[in-house]
């Protein structure tokens, strides 16, 4: 029977099996993962939410919380924490965005407990490390007693903070393609009030190869700038195949506003969003253009 505490319920399988067993007998009954809380907790604070039902995976480190290399992929545990992520040596040769996001997460006591799984299942496009899954074409694994299925970031949150996690599952691994090509230029950057515990106004990350004069590959991801994490495909397609020039770095900056889609709210109007999105764009494009570097409006 799963132990009370206070009113609400709360169960610690000591495996995965015994964690994805009690999910799929029990799948009416609204259990949800509680990973490091630190989401969770602050929801229960904030709205005074009582009788909820836990399925606590503190004993799943083991089996979940690793990060390794898998054939040619990169393999990161769900729990992992941001602390995990920011010490990894693999993870900093595979792609340095990684530590770079999960080190503006929270302040260090956050970072200790907040786990990667977590911020993706959360689904906060506001998410720190969620712009970077992106332009990664980073996959998640989701698992339950039905068996294993693999899907890319891009296709897991659907809306503001809904995903197509079924009831029964868990997010075991997020799994990428190593980018250690040193011909490809990798930027990330947090907006946000303060340099810690700030909720960003607007996160970007963003790659691109530059081959033989040529720009190829060109992802621009960005949070806070929609419902979901959005990538900025007109832009994109814009640079893809060109050389860099400083018309190319404008155009492109221009060509935003087709894919993003912020609002007012109490962080940030949708004007300075938009505006600060193109400077960004322009510093990461301009990048590889040398000594032409455009200057911010
Ligand atoms: C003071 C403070 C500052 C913060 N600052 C930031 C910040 O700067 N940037 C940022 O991005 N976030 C920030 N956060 C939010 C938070 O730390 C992150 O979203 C964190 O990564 C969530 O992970 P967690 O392990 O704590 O998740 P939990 O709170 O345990 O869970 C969050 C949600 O995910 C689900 N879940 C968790 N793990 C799994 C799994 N493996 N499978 C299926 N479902 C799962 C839970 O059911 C729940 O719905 C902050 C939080 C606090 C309290």
């Amino acid at each position: 029977m799963p132990a009370i505490v206070s009113d609400h319920r709360v169960h610690t399988p000591s495996d995965v099996d015994d964690a994805l067993r009690f999910l799929a007998d029990h799948r009416d009954e609204g259990w949800r993962p509680l990973a490091g809380g630190t989401d969770v907790m602050v929801g229960i604070y904030r709205d005074h939410t009582g009788g909820q039902r836990w399925l606590n995976l503190s004993r799943l480190q083991a089996p979940l919380a690793g990060i390794r290399r898998e054939d040619d992929l990169i393999r990161i545990g769900a729990l992992a924490t941001m602390a995990d992520l920011r010490k990894s040596s693999l993870l900093a040769a595979a792609c340095p965005l990684i530590g770079q996001a999960a080190a503006v997460v929270g302040a260090t006591q956050v970072q200790n407990r907040a786990t990667v799984g977590g911020n993706i299942v959360n689904g906060s496009p506001a998410g720190d490390t969620l712009p970077v899954w992106l332009a990664l074409d980073a996959e998640l694994e989701l698992a339950s007693t039905r068996g294993r299925r693999q899907v890319p970031y891009e296709q897991f949150m659907t809306g503001y903070r809904r995903t197509v996690l079924e009831s029964d599952e868990l997010l075991t691994a997020i799994l990428f393609r190593p980018r250690s090509d040193e011909r490809l230029r990798m930027y990330f950057r947090k907006v946000a009030p303060r340099a810690a515990q700030g909720i960003s106004k607007l996160v970007f990350a963003a790659i691109a190869g530059l081959e033989d004069g040529y720009l190829h590959e060109v992802r621009l991801a960005f949070g806070s700038m929609g419902p979901t994490t959005i990538r900025a495909r007109a832009a994109e397609q814009l640079a893809e195949g060109k050389p860099p020039s400083l018309s190319l770095v404008e155009k492109a900056a221009e060509t935003l506003a087709r894919d993003l889609t912020p609002i007012d709210d109490h962080r940030s109007t949708a004007d300075y969003r938009h505006r600060v999105a193109r400077n960004l764009v322009r510093e990461f494009l301009a990048g590889n253009l040398g000594d032409h570097i455009p200057a911010a409006r």
